[in-house]
């Protein structure tokens, strides 16, 4: 391994890898030596001992990422070992669908990659300098373990900017149709690859619309349908539902996955979710079954304040809405706002309702997107079911 550039962290940095944690920050690195962006480096303790192997950052306050505990590179090899035991796991967990998430960056231990599978495509995101360096390798070891009709690299994200790696959507292999017909839960749904929201569709919500399904009942209410996931799941067991966002290309992709399922109990509407609420509201109407699914509103520590306030006011709102014993779904993706930070302010929204409210169930993103203990930041899906009592 004398040929990986060394790079040496203080004692703070090493214990953060000793207590299970595979990133270090630039502050706590030393000696950067003669590591270039995106380097696999051997990283070393301030007595010269082997932390690990690590991806070098030559911009990002991550400026290493750990990737293996010993020395060795992070060659083809090693990437498809990681992928083969991703994919093994998600044999495990992946029921009822051709779509979901088949790497998982650090929870895969694989920090910096993305791969979702939609049928016999794959999407690729490759969200730091050392990731971003292998894409030609990782797209070999995909198309070599998974043949797929094509690999689209969906590398307009903007946390790429942190790492100085520009946006861009490349294809890598075949042929991107313009919408990808995928399977969940029983339905068919149209996957705008080179378009839509994130490399896609949002898989993360997959088990948990099966808990709206469960759950929903009588009027329902979707805000932030967005390509409709909860909505189209909510027909089954609710009597209607009006579902919004203010995304018209979204809303396109919702309207052609509901007519393509023959569901007739959904419409969708273009408009600003507060004001749906706060007009619903005003008019006196009332509803049985409630998601919110807000975009993060805490992108980062900065916005936490107007980021808890717009939480509570969709879910004060969303209460004053429910009839008697209604159900919420309220979903908060910001990995700055916690499970026990949403549950309070649901707490304070339930005050200031004078509802008393009972906790049905508290989930998190589906099995596809795992959680690492030691890794807070890996578990960023929050999804309440509460009943107004
Ligand atoms: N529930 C969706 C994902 C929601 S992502 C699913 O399961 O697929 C958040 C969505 O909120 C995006 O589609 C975005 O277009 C929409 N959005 C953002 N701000 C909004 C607002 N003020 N009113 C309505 N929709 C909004």
């Amino acid at each position: 391994m004398a040929s990986l550039p060394e790079v040496r962290v203080n004692r703070k940095g090493a214990n953060r890898v000793a207590s299970g944690h595979p990133w270090i920050f630039s502050s706590d690195v030393t000696d950067r030596n003669a590591a270039s962006p995106g380097d696999s480096v051997r990283v070393v303790d301030p007595g010269g001992r082997l932390v690990g192997t690590a991806h070098y950052s030559s911009t990002s306050q991550i400026t290493l990422r750990l990737l293996s505990p010993r020395a060795e590179t992070a060659d083809r090899a090693f990437l498809r070992a990681r992928i083969e035991a991703a994919t093994e796991h998600r044999r495990r967990v992946v029921t009822d669908t051709d779509a979901y998430r088949l790497v998982f960056s650090e929870a895969d231990q694989l920090p910096g990659l993305i791969v979702d599978r939609y049928g016999d495509h794959l999407v690729i995101q490759t969200l730091t300098q050392g990731m971003d360096r292998l894409l030609p390798e990782i797209t070999a070891c995909l198309r070599e373990l998974f043949s797929p009709k094509s690999i689209l690299a969906r590398n307009d994200a903007a946390v790429r900017s942190r790492e100085n790696l520009p946006q861009h959507i490349t294809v890598m292999e075949g042929e991107i149709p313009a919408r990808v017909a995928i399977r969940m839960n029983g339905l068919q749904l149209w996957a705008d690859l080179l378009g839509g929201q994130k490399t896609g569709v949002f898989l993360d919500q997959r088990e948990n619309y099966l808990a709206a399904r469960r759950w929903g009942r009588g009027r329902a209410l979707d805000c932030f349908t967005c390509t409709g996931g909860f909505a189209l799941h909510l027909a089954e067991s609710c009597e209607g539902v009006e579902a919004i966002d203010s995304s018209a290309s979204a809303l396109a992709v919702a309207e052609e996955n509901r007519k393509t399922n023959g569901i007739a109990n959904v419409s969708f509407r273009e408009a600003n979710a507060f004001d749906v609420l706060a007009g619903h509201d005003s008019a006196g109407r009332r509803f049985d079954t409630i998601v919110l699914d807000p975009p993060a509103f805490a992108k980062s520590r900065g916005h936490l304040d107007a980021a808890v306030r717009a939480y509570k006011e969709i879910n004060l709102r969303a209460l004053r809405l429910l009839g008697p014993g209604g159900v919420l779904m309220s979903c908060s993706c910001s990995h700055h706002v916690g499970e026990a930070e949403l549950l309070g302010i649901v707490a304070e929204a339930a005050l200031d309702a004078k509802r008393q409210i009972r906790v049905l169930e508290r989930r998190v993103q589906s099995l596809d997107h795992p959680i690492l203990l030691t890794v807070p930041e890996t578990l960023y899906l929050k999804c309440l079911v509460l009943q107004a009592l």
